[in-house]
């Protein structure tokens, strides 16, 4: 089935409220089968609103909206959605009494104004709202649905959870799709394309490509008339990104860095501490971000000056004849970090965080190195010079380079 999402408020056109209803709804449209081709904000007025319905209604099975439900006079899809299918809407007496009702809970008086709410055309039902006067409305014609929703947030949400999800479900028993997602770090984005490139451009199984702060990120989606279907689409690519791209998977679906660190440890009943200087205990934030991490994290050392990296152990010889900015540094400080936790990984971070220069070297230079045993391994790296770059690219690179490294030592 094609959707398309409406959001309608002028303030939203008025750059005042960011739409998060729209990315909400189209979140939950892949698992339930639902193509999304069209997202729209459409501000209170009704010829506009009128039109979107008329198009929408010509291009999809489906239209979801959200907003303009209130009892004002600016709210108006209903208004719109009835001029849109050429159908005159009429008040309901039960909805009015419900309407009363909910006043009456709240000890007040229904203002007349509130009526609007209670109108309805002959193609739609009630959608019951247990958080706010405003019911929502399904219409449905022909195969076609429109389905409108109240803009607050808390009470689409609800609704969605408590009448629309199941009834979709229903309504699309005919197909599921299956998206796997698969997390690269190493190679540029045009790199992956490349390498990936006759598997791009296909509907199904459709193959995506995402530039993210941990990495490109590869998104294989296949819809089939079942779970075991689609999975058969989806392992071919799948098997295809493993065979050209295996040095640089780091993870799968939700997976993040510390909790595919994490997983592999445990695996192996092994440790790991850290000893970093540049991105300031960023490290050992991001690593305990994972539950559990006590089970496999010995922890992290923030050594912000020479002083600092001497007094934890790290060579002044070292530190003098290379700079504090250096591999040789890191590599002195994951073996440190390794040898006084008797972990079997340590991992050293240093670089320039900014805005200064450092013995020369622009923020952003970056040296990590991993220890396991005697085994050093170097992970140089440059990222653009601004701090919370810095931070999060050093750390993600230290925690997939240490993702490989485990899958190397342990198979
Ligand atoms: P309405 O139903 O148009 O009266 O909207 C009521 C309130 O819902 C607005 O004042 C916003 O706080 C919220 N809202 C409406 N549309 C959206 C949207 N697209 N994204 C996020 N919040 C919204
Ligand atoms: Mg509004």
């Amino acid at each position: 089935m094609r959707a398309e999402i409406i959001s309608i408020g002028t303030e939203l056109l008025m750059g005042e409220l960011t739409d998060t209803n729209a990315s909400w709804i189209a979140g939950r449209l892949p698992a339930l089968g639902i193509q999304l081709q069209w997202v729209s904000i459409i501000g209170d007025d009704l010829p506009k609103l009128t039109e979107a319905f008329q198009q929408g209604w010509e291009r999809s099975d489906i239209i979801f909206t959200t907003g303009g439900l209130g009892p004002t006079q600016d709210d108006l899809t209903r208004e719109a959605v009835a001029a849109a299918l050429g159908e005159t809407p009429t008040v309901q007496d039960e909805e009015i009494e419900n309407l009363r009702q909910w006043f009456r809970n709240r000890g007040q008086d229904m203002p007349a104004h509130n009526v609007k709410q209670a109108h309805l055309i002959p193609s739609a039902q009630f959608i019951t709202n247990h958080n706010g006067t405003a019911p929502g409305w399904w219409a449905q014609r022909n195969g076609k649905h429109i389905i409108c929703m109240p803009g607050p947030p808390g009470e689409n949400r609800a609704m969605w959870a408590d009448e629309i999800d199941a009834k979709l479900k229903d309504l699309i028993d005919t197909e599921v799709t299956i998206t796997r997602n698969i997390k690269t770090l190493g190679l540029g984005e045009a790199s992956v394309d490349e390498i990936m490139s006759e598997y791009f451009g296909h509907e199904n199984p459709y193959l995506g490509i995402y530039s993210k702060a941990d990495g490109i990120h590869l998104r294989i989606i296949a819809r089939a008339a079942d779970e075991a279907a689609a999975r058969e689409m989806i392992a071919p690519v799948e098997t295809a990104i493993h065979d050209r791209l295996a040095p640089y998977v780091w993870g799968y679906d939700d997976e993040t860095p510390e909790l595919s660190v994490g997983a592999a440890l445990v695996e192996q009943g092994m440790t790991l501490a850290t000893m970093e200087s540049v991105s300031g205990g960023f490290l050992a934030n991001t690593i305990t971000e994972a539950p559990n991490s006590d089970r496999w994290y010995r922890g992290g050392n923030v050594a912000f000056t020479p002083n600092a990296m001497v007094a934890a152990g790290v060579s002044s010889d070292v530190l003098e004849t290379h700079g504090v900015v250096s591999q040789q540094t890191a590599n002195e400080m994951a073996l440190v970090a390794q040898g006084s936790t008797a972990a079997d990984f340590g991992i050293g971070l240093a670089g320039v965080l900014g805005p200064q220069e450092v013995e020369g070297h622009r923020p952003g230079t970056i040296h990590i190195a991993i220890a396991h045993g005697d085994d050093v391994r170097e992970f140089p790296l440059r990222t653009p010079p601004r701090r919370l770059v810095i931070k999060r690219r050093s750390c993600n690179t230290a925690l997939t380079e240490l993702r490989k490294l485990i899958t190397e030592v342990t198979s």
